[in-house]
Parts: C-alpha cells; structure tokens; sequence
C-alpha cells in the first residue's frame, strides 16, 4: 500500500503505529487537513425527531 500523503510505500508492520501513513509526519499532514477544513465531513441530515420529553409520565 501507498501513503495516502506522500505517496511512498508503506511498510505494513503491526508495529507501525502511523498507518496508512509511512511516518507520523504524513499522519499529522493529514490531520492538519482536517483541521483546516480542507476536508468537509458531509452533516447528516437532521430528522424532525420528536420531543421524548414531551408526556406526562410519573
Ligand atoms: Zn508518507
């Protein structure tokens, strides 16, 4: 398998603590994509639920 930040081959070892990545710089590269808001994580839409609350139970 291949970074999914720089591309290059990733040893796939248990022992590897950064996969997918091949370093834990790749892996904090990505998360600072997310944290950047480069990556839009779609909103779910939100049902109209109803209120549980609203009952008269003792
Ligand atoms: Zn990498």
């Amino acid at each position: 398998m291949k970074c999914p930040q720089c591309k290059k081959p990733v040893q796939e070892e248990d022992n590897n603590p950064f996969l997918p990545f091949c370093s834990k710089r790749c892996k904090m590269v990505d998360l600072g994509k997310w944290l950047d808001g480069k990556y839009v994580i779609p909103d779910p839409p939100h049902a109209a639920s109803p209120d549980p609350t609203d009952g008269d139970k003792d």
